[in-house]
């Protein structure tokens, strides 16, 4: 099919939730993906964070593949060996201690929530269920993650939202503590709020807020939805701020492509949920998790070195640039702060063959993290050669 044969069923059969761009993609390979037409365009979103390892990456095809002959999907009824495996890298990658498999990022700040909750209910009983979060964040689409997501311009047309929801100013300390009260059984947070801005959060403040939680026994949970899977630079971007949560969510980059999120229990919470507690029928999909265990393989230190490494690189790149006055974010998660208004210069990217995503009113960039210095440079050529003749 054409572009226009895709764009014209598009636009009569799928329902219009997305603004998208007038592009569509026929095929990929590392971080070029290729239109219909045949016209190449350098990747600089990974599918919003999802495609660590770029276009269909030859391991993780590989894997996925080889599990594929074997079969498809048992149910969680049953043992499977792939998911096993993803738990346990998971685990010896984090720190924490158990893992509940759903299949998206709403859904695993879903299972966060409902594990904190659970967690305060059993040893404190009713009326400490209220979860801190931040303003400004970003949790998902479904209703408790929306209802915890600090933005008022989600909160609209499909009330009633799930109750139960405080909102603390970022990297403010006296605000946050202050929000600390005898109903709070968690607080929640992005260590860089991604569609928010890129806005990392201070080491002092993520600090304070915690050391006040384990005081009050108050559980500390990190969505990693975004920033997680290598992506800062460190397997977890809370392993930079010297912390361990008691409750992670996980999705985006880990299954490589496929759809796949988890909930990560520390310490405290790894006995709080039993058998009819939570579940999902796709959750730990053995072809998923295949893939997944790929990705986890190789994701050892010196690749989360290089991920580091090519972070700094291309934001020395980018602040070289005209029009650019100043590059925020961790490892190969930035956010590009223009004196010019980002949205048609995304377009014209794209017209000269580069794909990158905004936030809020920056330009965000989430190449993925085994991008090649050719690729990279090729990208930032485009990009370079873009600002300049705006
Ligand atoms: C993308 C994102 C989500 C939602 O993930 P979905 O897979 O779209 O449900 C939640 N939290 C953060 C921080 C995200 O970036």
């Amino acid at each position: 099919m054409t572009f226009e044969d895709i764009k014209k069923l598009d636009d009569e059969y799928v329902m219009h939730t997305y603004g998208r761009y007038q592009l569509a993609i026929a095929h990929g390979k590392s971080a070029t993906c290729y239109a219909p037409d045949g016209k190449a365009y350098i990747d600089f979103t990974s599918g919003i964070g999802v495609n660590s390892m770029g276009f269909a990456d030859e391991g993780w095809v590989a894997a996925v593949t080889a599990q594929l002959h074997k079969f498809q999907h048992i149910s969680n009824l049953y043992y499977t060996d792939p998911c096993v495996q993803v738990a346990k890298l998971l685990c010896e990658k984090s720190g924490m201690k158990k893992v509940f498999f759903g299949n998206s990022g709403a859904e695993a700040n879903e299972g966060v929530i409902k594990a904190a909750r659970k967690y305060s209910f059993q040893k404190y009983g009713e009326g400490r269920s209220k979860i801190v979060a931040l303003e400004n964040s970003f949790h998902g689409r479904t209703m408790a993650a929306l209802s915890a997501t600090g933005q008022s311009a989600y909160h609209n047309f499909f009330f009633p939202f799930v109750d139960g929801f405080v909102f603390a100013q970022a990297n403010d300390i006296d605000d946050t503590l202050g929000k600390l009260t005898d109903d709070v059984c968690a607080v929640m947070m992005e260590m860089v709020q991604g569609e928010g801005g890129v806005l990392p959060l201070e080491k002092e403040y993520v600090q304070a807020v915690y050391k006040a939680c384990q005081e009050k026994d108050i559980l500390f949970i990190v969505d990693e939805v975004q920033t997680g899977i290598g992506r800062t630079g460190s397997f977890y971007s809370y392993q930079q701020f010297d912390i361990m949560p008691d409750l992670v969510s996980s999705a985006k980059g880990l299954g490589g492509g496929l759809p796949i999120g988890a909930v990560l229990f520390g310490e405290k919470t790894e006995e709080v949920l039993v058998p009819g507690d939570h579940g999902s029928t796709f959750g730990g999909n053995p072809v998923v998790c295949a893939g997944a265990v790929e990705i986890l393989n190789r994701m050892d230190d010196a690749f989360l070195a290089e991920v580091a490494k090519k972070g700094e690189y291309i934001k020395s790149e980018l602040l070289k640039m005209k029009h650019v006055t100043d590059v925020a974010g961790m490892g190969m998660m930035l956010g590009i702060e223009l004196d010019t208004d980002v949205k048609p210069i995304v377009n014209t990217l794209m017209d000269n063959g580069l794909l990158v995503l905004t936030a809020k009113h920056k330009m965000r960039l989430l190449p993925p993290l085994n991008i090649t210095y050719e690729e990279l440079d090729k990208g930032l050529a485009i990009l370079k050669e873009t600002l300049e003749k705006i």
